[in-house]
């Protein structure tokens, strides 16, 4: 999910690689990348506009802490505004009425009747509620039927009236029916068209006024990018709803949608769709939205750890040997010590903004310390100065010696040249706080 987004804002924020301080000339083109990575996700361009306008001004004269590097405090500066637009505080769904009647619009194919058993099911299950699905779509017999799969798979009651044709009468038996028989949520599926039309608004308008809602909830595909947007004003303007649930995000790879929506109908998102299945539905969190766009870590986090293990004298050491090429498996094994006291290596590197994406061929496990040290350990003093000698036959012995597999001394190797890699990309004037993370 946003892949895309992410992979092009992390390149926006390379641009700034090296500079100690922000300013306003080396901060213009960084911006300017995360404007034309915000378009090109299918940001409306105003927002995209006043984003980094915003953006900027918060960056420029900023002190850049001594900890972290220009871009880290960009990436930090970038996370909250994305979350501020995005909604900043989690929204709730409104749970007053007795039964509280939840109205579901949008257009057929956003997902509405999969959301409304998602919801359904989320709060039986979840909120110890009872609810019951109401089936609104006089038009598609198919509707009514797929509604009553989803009700007998969460094992939730769906009314129905196959033969009524008129919906506002449908919703309202539904109601008696549920107050009746003692249900506490109704959840009505409205009938939706493939794209806005009059009728339709027409309809859903009708049953808002005659049920009136505890919450009415607009449901839209987040694939459709700028043009979720435009349908989303459409039905407020009509229905003045309470709330965005943004579906299909596990396909998502744009996010503009999600971006976007807030600020153009200023209603919160407050749920999205994760896949087809009916667990698949999350409570939307704009903070852990924004940095899942980001594709970034805790960055304050992990400076805060790694200046625990700081140490100043060892980081120049290390600076010095890996500008001059010389850093080997002697200097990782110190570095494996340094970040073993800083947690769990997993944890860490998804600390890291970039270096899961850097890494994710490398696969990480928690004791996998034990393994590479024994490694190291059987190399010879010259073999882990100068890793490059290490050949087929140096490596079968080198896994004799610790008693792994040629497999595993391979999959050191690559590590180690990741990481050595990884060192290079961040040095520079900020390099230093690279060290600095990496505890050395
Ligand atoms: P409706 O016409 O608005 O009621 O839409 P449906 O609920 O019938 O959904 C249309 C299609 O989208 C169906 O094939 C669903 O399985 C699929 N769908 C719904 N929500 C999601 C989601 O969050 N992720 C994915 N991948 N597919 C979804």
């Amino acid at each position: 999910m946003f892949d895309n987004l992410s992979e092009k804002l992390d390149k926006a924020f390379h641009i700034l690689k090296g500079h100690g301080k922000i300013t306003e000339v080396n901060v213009a083109d960084t911006l300017k990348e995360v404007r034309r990575a915000l378009l090109d996700a299918d940001v409306n361009f105003k927002i995209a506009k006043d984003f980094t306008t915003k953006v900027k001004e918060k960056a420029i004269g900023q002190d850049v802490l001594t900890t972290l590097q220009p871009g880290q405090l960009l990436v930090k500066l970038v996370k909250d505004e994305l979350t501020e637009l995005m909604g900043g505080d989690v929204a709730g769904v409104n749970l007053s009425g007795n039964p509280s009647v939840i109205l579901m619009s949008g257009l057929q194919g956003s997902g509405k009747t999969t959301f409304s058993g998602k919801l359904a099911n989320f709060l039986k299950t979840k909120k110890n509620k009872k609810p019951l699905l109401v089936a609104c779509d006089i038009y598609r017999p198919a509707a009514i039927n797929q509604l009553h799969v989803v009700g007998d798979q969460i094992g939730v009651e769906v009314y129905s009236e196959p033969e009524n044709k008129n919906p506002v009468e449908i919703a309202q038996n539904a109601i008696k029916h549920a107050k009746a028989n003692g249900f506490n949520v109704v959840i009505v599926d409205t009938a939706g068209r493939l794209a806005v039309d009059q009728e339709m608004m027409d309809e859903i308008a009708r049953v808002h006024k005659a049920i009136q809602p505890q919450e009415t909830l607009f449901v839209v595909d987040s694939m459709t990018g700028q043009d979720a947007v435009n349908t989303a004003k459409a039905f407020n303007d009509i229905l003045n709803f309470d709330g965005v649930i943004l579906t299909k995000l596990d396909g998502d790879t744009r996010g503009g949608a999600a971006i976007s929506i807030k600020s153009v109908v200023n209603k919160p998102i407050k749920f999205v769709g994760t896949g087809e299945k009916m667990e698949a539905i999350d409570i939307f969190y704009p903070d852990r939205m924004a940095e899942r766009i980001l594709g970034m870590g805790d960055v304050v986090s992990l400076v805060e750890r790694a200046q625990e293990q700081f140490d100043e004298e060892e980081a120049r050491k290390l600076q010095k040997k890996i500008a001059k090429n010389e850093f080997g498996f002697d200097d990782f094994l110190t570095q494996i010590q340094q970040v073993k006291k800083m947690g769990n290596m997993k944890d860490l590197v998804g600390m890291i903004p970039g270096a899961s994406k850097a890494m994710k061929d490398v696969e990480i496990e928690d004791d996998a310390f034990k393994h590479i040290e024994a490694i190291i350990h059987s190399m010879t003093p010259g073999e882990r100065s100068k890793p490059a000698i290490i050949d087929v036959k140096r490596k079968a012995r080198i896994a004799k010696g610790s008693g792994t597999k040629v497999e595993q001394v391979n999959q050191l190797m690559k590590q180690f040249d990741q990481m050595s890699k990884m060192m290079k990309m961040m040095q520079g004037p900020g390099g230093k706080n690279l060290m600095k993370m990496m505890g050395g």
